[in-house]
């Protein structure tokens, strides 16, 4: 069809198997980039060894010449939202540094980021990344029930509008998205409530669920570089994001290594592995 909505792609529980190999490789590569953001790494020193997690695997970069990105992470400090290009900055104490990556095994993509504060973390910044962490958990929670994708932002902004104290913005340019033969796919998967319920949750939908908070206006702009997403008023930003399945006999968290068990484990949701036939 040449008109209309970009078409939905539904996964067999083969191919779903396939994205969680693709999700297990990029754990263990978040991980390796994790302890390597020190003080006094650089951000290009982080891109080199997530590279190594994924050569010893045999797994491709989806992100590295994504419309020419020259890395195969993401790495944002502070006030840099998103898409920051790893290279000569030294990371201080402090620092709010996200880390966000991918993979791709045997042609199926993985997608995952998390929010790592270097030495010793101002509070409300730990603050800011523990909020951010939960809403994306609260966010794949409420897939596991979910009728319409639409719910997933509704979990994420309910939760994160019941703060007290500094109010924290959900950012609304950037937004999670559907995965599988490719990294971005249909549907939008928005971090925030609106009218709009969304496509119905079907079995063989995978999902990049990712909120983004900031401690300030969601007001950002692209450097001149064309990649980073900074805060138009330099306030600290956070993001977290998992890769995601639905299947006939539940959803599991294909970047996560148990599968999100822990993480879900608050909402009384529990996770279904599929088993290699
Ligand atoms: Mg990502
Ligand atoms: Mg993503």
């Amino acid at each position: 069809m040449a008109f209309g909505q970009p078409k939905i792609e539904y996964k067999s529980n083969a191919q779903i198997l396939k994205m969680r190999e693709a999700g297990l490789v990029l754990a263990e590569a978040l991980d390796a980039a994790e302890a390597a953001a020190q003080v006094g790494t650089t951000t290009a020193e982080i891109d080199a060894v997530f590279a190594a997690v994924l050569k010893r695997h045999g797994a491709q970069s989806n992100f590295k010449g994504y419309h020419g990105f020259p890395a195969t992470i993401c790495a944002s400090v502070n006030h840099e939202v998103v898409h920051g290009i790893p290279g000569g900055y030294v990371l201080a104490d402090g620092d709010v540094l996200k880390i966000d990556g991918g993979c791709i095994v045997e042609g199926w993509h993985s997608d995952s980021a998390r929010t790592v504060i270097v030495g010793t973390a101002d509070p409300a910044d730990q603050r800011l990344s523990d909020v951010t962490q939960e809403a994306m958990w609260r966010g794949i929670a409420a897939l596991a029930e979910a009728r319409f994708v639409g719910q997933i932002g509704d979990a994420i902004d309910d939760f994160v509008s019941a703060q007290e104290g500094e109010p924290l913005g959900i950012l609304e340019d950037y937004v999670g998205h559907g995965i599988g033969s490719e990294m971005h796919m249909a549907p939008d998967v928005l971090n925030y409530r609106t009218g709009h319920r969304g496509p119905r949750v079907k079995p063989g939908m995978c999902f990049a669920i990712e909120p983004m908070l900031v401690r300030g206006s969601i007001e950002t702009h692209v450097l001149q570089d064309e990649w980073t997403v900074v805060t138009d008023d330099g306030a600290r930003a956070s993001q977290w994001e998992h890769t995601v399945a639905v299947h006939l006999g539940g959803i599991w968290v294909l970047s996560a290594h148990d599968g999100g068990e822990a993480g879900l484990a608050p909402f009384g949701v529990k996770p279904s592995p599929l088993q290699k036939l």
